[in-house]
């Protein structure tokens, strides 16, 4: 029986999910809607463009499985195995024996050296979520409207098989690799941000700060965090005695303490703060 991964990642064994990493792109819609062509002519184009692409293909069939009663790589899971896997000369099987939310499907897809995820399927989770471009399959008027109407964030545009579809079909193919190159320009500059979202610049927080830098509207220098940081640092302290740390240093654990502090329930960070953690130990306790 799989067992299911925790919200978002947190909390999985694994150490899996986290912020986002990869550019998505998903293809929804009812059976038989051509979502598996449309897959195939995205991945093709996006290889053939020197990308690396991971597919991800969700099946609703309860108790499925890849593996097959009786194989080796089988009875290692019957056996306990976590995951089992088969090695041969030009491909590896991993058959993970738990369910995966998308966040650690990203992760792992990211981990392996994937730079952008094409989901099939998924259309529970990925009509709520801003950041998956979706690409939505219908072969009825209805379903289309369905579909449009939940989606959340960018809808890449609808596709209807049929005589006359196939330059239909090459324009949603650009649309998505124009929508990953987009969105790989805003994860690049979000990572450049402090994700304090503490709401002092003019796009009030980093997802959308990030969103304008990517699009030429905004620079980092924008973040008032980034602008401050000349004046700012950490200071460590051990026994009374200050430790020398430098500049580099300071920075990556005054932004690393701030970004853990942020988490807090209740705690909201503009980055300029003064904190002070102590880390109390048996010598203040001897000498105290
Ligand atoms: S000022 Fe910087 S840290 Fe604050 S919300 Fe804007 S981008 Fe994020």
């Amino acid at each position: 029986m799989p067992k299911a991964d925790a919200p978002n990642g947190k909390g999985s064994p694994m150490g899996l999910g986290g912020p986002a990493r990869l550019p998505k792109v998903a293809v929804i819609g009812r059976k038989k809607s051509g979502k598996t062509s449309l897959v195939e002519a995205l991945l093709r184009e996006l290889r053939r463009r020197g990308h690396r692409p991971a597919a991800v293909k969700h099946i609703a069939e309860k108790g499925f499985s890849i593996d097959r009663a009786g194989t080796d790589t089988w009875r290692h899971s019957e056996a306990g195995a976590e995951i089992s896997m088969a090695a041969s000369e030009g491909q590896t099987a991993i058959i993970l024996n738990r369910e995966l939310d998308i966040a650690s499907l990203e992760a792992l897809a990211s981990a392996i050296g994937a730079d952008s995820m094409v989901l099939e399927g998924f259309s529970a989770k990925v009509l709520e979520d801003e950041g998956v471009g979706k690409i939505i399959c219908a072969a009825r008027a209805e379903d289309a409207e369905y579909y449009s109407a939940r989606a959340k964030g960018k809808v890449i545009g609808v596709y209807s098989p049929g005589p006359g579809s196939a330059d239909a079909l090459n324009g949603l193919v650009e649309g998505a690799i124009a929508f990953i190159s987009g969105e790989r320009a805003r994860l690049a500059a979000r990572a450049m941000l402090p994700g304090l979202d503490c709401g002092r610049c003019e796009w009030g927080s980093c997802d959308r700060m990030a969103r304008a830098i990517s699009e030429g509207m905004a620079g980092a220098g924008d973040c008032e965090v980034i602008r401050s940081k000349p004046s700012l640092r950490a200071e460590i302290i051990v026994g009374g005695a200050e430790v020398p740390i430098q500049r580099f240093a300071s920075e990556i654990i005054r932004a690393s303490v701030l970004g853990m502090v942020s988490k807090l329930k209740g705690v909201s960070i503009r980055g300029d703060e003064s904190i002070r953690i102590e880390v109390i130990g048996r010598g203040r306790a001897a000498s105290g």
